[in-house]
């Protein structure tokens, strides 16, 4: 038994020593990525319901890993968060974010708006307003097309500091979103302390819609709810037809998903805006 017992130590602690290295690598590469100029953004359309039109694009971050495939967020941002990292690739995503808006206007397309996420630590860093403004004026775009979108949870960490930072926002013009609505479980007379502008029903109410009458109630009360607060409802993940379908009726404001499209790199994006403007 003492001898078994001596093999799982050795067994458990080599693999932790790889699992903490791999951590260590991807950590250190983490650091590198930045300067070595390997993130990238997609983008995702944001389609208008009585149109058809796409009114916005969301930045989706993405990490071309000189050894890995390219990296999704799950895989790299919530490292990002601990060690803080997110913070200058959040000031990263923002300007870029904010350049390619101004590329498309200045290549003649109609002025869409532009969401980032950001998360918890990056929202409750004192750089971000800083940062955004920077972007701002160092692009020249209009604030009023950048749209801020933080998750119900985020807002929640330090509710009067939220409330501040998105006053402040708001303040110069910039717009702000609720992600991943739904999830938080915040009371919804909390709701009203924020000033937002959009709600997005988190893709989990969507995706078994129509058929989950649990996801109907629930979509429906979300969006009753943004009507009642004025603000404009934004629906994610919606993947087919009969969601499409199912949300025009039930009046819901935007559609995002890859029904619509999937997120595309910045040259792939502006061939479905040209599009989408013939169609
Ligand atoms: P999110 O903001 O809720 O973004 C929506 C996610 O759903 C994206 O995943 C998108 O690719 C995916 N998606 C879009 N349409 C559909 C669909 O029809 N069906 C399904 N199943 N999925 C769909 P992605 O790009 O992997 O991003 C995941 C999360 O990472 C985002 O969730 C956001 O919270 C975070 N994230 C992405 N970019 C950034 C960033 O620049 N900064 C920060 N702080 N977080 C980011
Ligand atoms: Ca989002
Ligand atoms: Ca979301
Ligand atoms: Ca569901």
């Amino acid at each position: 038994a003492k001898e078994e017992g001596k093999n799982n130590a050795q067994f458990y602690s080599e693999e932790l020593k790889s699992g903490s290295l791999e951590r260590l690598t991807l950590e250190q590469s983490l650091r590198r990525a930045l300067e070595r100029k390997e993130f990238l953004l997609y983008y995702q359309s944001k389609v208008d319901m009585a149109t058809g039109r796409i009114i916005g694009m969301e930045a989706l971050l993405r990490w071309q890993h000189p050894e890995l495939d390219l990296l999704l967020p799950h895989q790299f941002i919530p490292l990002a968060e601990e060690n803080g990292l997110i913070v200058p690739i959040g000031r990263w995503v923002i300007y870029t974010a904010c350049q390619q808006n101004v590329a498309w206007q200045q290549a003649g397309l109609p002025a869409l708006s532009m969401a980032v996420n950001v998360s918890a630590r990056q929202f409750l860093d004192d750089s971000l307003l800083r940062d955004i403004k920077g972007a701002l004026a160092t692009t020249g775009m209009s604030p009023q097309l950048l749209e801020v979108e933080i998750t119900e949870g985020a807002m929640m960490v330090d509710m009067p500091r939220a409330v501040s930072v998105l006053q402040q926002l708001r303040k110069i013009g910039v717009r702000i979103a609720i992600d991943d609505f739904g999830t938080g479980f915040s009371a919804l007379s909390r709701l009203q302390a924020f000033p937002l502008d959009t709600i997005k029903i988190d893709g989990s109410f969507i995706h078994d819609l129509p058929g989950s009458s649990a996801d109907r109630s629930l979509a429906d009360a979300i969006i009753d709810l943004g009507r009642c607060l004025g603000l404009t409802v934004v629906a994610e993940g919606v993947e087919s037809a009969e969601q499409v379908d199912y949300l025009r009726r039930h009046s819901c404001d935007q559609v995002q998903g890859y029904y619509m499209h999937e997120p595309q790199p910045a040259c792939d994006a502006v061939h479905a805006i040209q599009k989408n403007l013939i169609s």
